[in-house]
Formats: C-alpha cells, sequence, structure tokens
C-alpha cells in the first residue's frame, strides 16, 4: 500500500503516519526527519535544508525529490510506504507520478488530515519533539508521563525552533499557497480521501483504517 499523508504543518500527519506503519508494517518516510537529522548530522543537505527551515519556508525542490525518489526504491519499500510531508508542491508530485510510472508503480491513497488554522497555532505551540529519536507529543492533548521527557528513550523534549509562534504563520500562509493545490491534484487523480482531523488522536486512526481496510 503506497499512502500520502496531506494537511497543514501540526495537521498530525506524523502521529497518524507512524500509526499507519505499524498496523500496516511499511516504512514511514517523512522528509522533516530526514532533513532534521541531516541537520544534527552536520551533513551539507542539512546545513542547506536549515537555512530555509528556520524561516519556514520550504526546502528547494532540487534538494528534496531526488532524495524521496531514490528512498522510496530502497528494499523495505517494496511493500508500500507512507510519506509523510511529500510532496509539498505541484512539482514534487509531478516528479513523485514521474518516478512511479517509470518503476510501473502508482500510488494508492492521499489522505487529507483536515484541521481548521483556528486549531493548529494550538497544535503546534503545544508540540514537542524528542531530538534523539522523532517521538511526539503534545503538552495538552497527548502529553508524554514524565514532564519533557521523552517516554521511548528517555531524552529531553524540545519546542522545535520553527514551532515558535513567529514562524507557524509563516509555515501556514506557505501551507496554502504552495500545499493545499495537491488537494486539488489527487481529487483529479481520484485517490483523494480526507478525514476529520480535529477528532481526537485514536479517532484520526480509525477513520483512516476504515479507508484503507483492516
Ligand atoms: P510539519 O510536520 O510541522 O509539517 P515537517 O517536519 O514535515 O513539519 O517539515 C519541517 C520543515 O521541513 C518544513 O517547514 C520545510 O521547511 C521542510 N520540509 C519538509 N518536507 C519538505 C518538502 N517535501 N519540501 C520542502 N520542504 C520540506
Ligand atoms: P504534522 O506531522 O502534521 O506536523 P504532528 O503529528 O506532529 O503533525 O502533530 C502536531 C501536534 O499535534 C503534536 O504535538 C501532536 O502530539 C498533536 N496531535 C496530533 N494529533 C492530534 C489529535 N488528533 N488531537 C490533538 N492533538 C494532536
Ligand atoms: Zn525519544
Amino acid at each position: 500500500m503506497k499512502i500520502i499523508m496531506l494537511g497543514a504543518p501540526g495537521a498530525g500527519k506524523g502521529t497518524q503516519a507512524k500509526q499507519i506503519a505499524g498496523k500496516y508494517n511499511i516504512p514511514h518516510i517523512s522528509t522533516g526527519d530526514i532533513f532534521r537529522a541531516n541537520i544534527k548530522e552536520g551533513t551539507e543537505l542539512g546545513k542547506k535544508a536549515k537555512e530555509y527551515m528556520d524561516q519556514g519556508l520550504l526546502v528547494p525542490d532540487e534538494l528534496t525529490c531526488d532524495l524521496v525518489v531514490d528512498r522510496i526504491q530502497q528494499d523495505d519499500c517494496k511493500g508500500g510506504f507512507v510519506l509523510d510531508g511529500f510532496p509539498r508542491t505541484i512539482p514534487q508530485a509531478e516528479a513523485l507520478d514521474a518516478a512511479l510510472t517509470k518503476l510501473g508503480q502508482k500510488m494508492d491513497y492521499a489522505i487529507d488530515v483536515d484541521v481548521p488554522d483556528e486549531n493548529i497555532v494550538n497544535r503546534m505551540g503545544g508540540r514537542r519533539a524528542c531530538i534523539n529519536c522523532g517521538a511526539t507529543y503534545h503538552i495538552v492533548s497527548i502529553p508524554p508521563k514524565k514532564e519533557g521527557v521523552c517516554d521511548t528513550c528517555g531524552n529531553e523534549l524540545v519546542l522545535r525552533d520553527d514551532d515558535k509562534p513567529e514562524t507557524v504563520q509563516k509555515r501556514l500562509n506557505v501551507y496554502h499557497e504552495q500545499t493545499q493545490p495537491l488537494i486539488d491534484y489527487y481529487t483529479k487523480q481520484g485517490i483523494l480521501k480526507s478525514v476529520d482531523g480535529t477528532q481526537p488522536m485514536e479517532d484520526v486512526f480509525a477513520s483512516i483504517v476504515k479507508i484503507l481496510g483492516a
């Protein structure tokens, strides 16, 4: 099963993608996680990506598309994969389609996790991320067992630099301008499914499982 997660920053794509990956036993591919890992390791890609991420802007397609196209051809993707945070622009979607066509494959579902802007600001302000393992929490709706500490690995939890209020509004604007057109793009392909992302995490997941089949 090949799945794309769509939705505004902070809509809950990552939270759902991790659960999908677990249930259907397919890799979770998050371009945001890949960029953050590169930043942590100090690679050339990380240095370049950071300049854009810190400003709430998208990393250029030239730095993003090949990365994903290579990743989905690795062995663990043979049974499918869930893309989280990619594609984010029409040219990225076209690059993905072109690569899949060459491989004789196609995406099965694009799942839009729908959350209005009013809720997003709260979601991102309360998001806490583990800098070690990438787990994500929310100080109110999905708190860790012990404040400021990752349940999974015991590392400290931080507010991402780009989750600060100044950057959040910018990212929302970028989403509406550059990413939202993908909803139309995948509607035309007949693979768009929408779920109400304002529900509790478990209910959002149940709606997704209904779409994908158990
Ligand atoms: P969120 O989950 O809050 O939407 P991500 O972790 O997906 O955030 O992405 C963080 C940042 O990484 C984005 O704001 C953007 O700068 C960059 N990024 C991630 N994926 C892409 C992509 N497909 N194209 C361009 N930039 C990306
Ligand atoms: P995205 O990957 O779309 O940027 P995340 O999965 O990181 O979004 O979720 C953003 C924030 O909202 C996190 O703090 C997460 O714990 C929280 N969150 C995710 N899903 C829900 C939900 N259904 N209800 C309330 N909070 C949620
Ligand atoms: Zn952790």
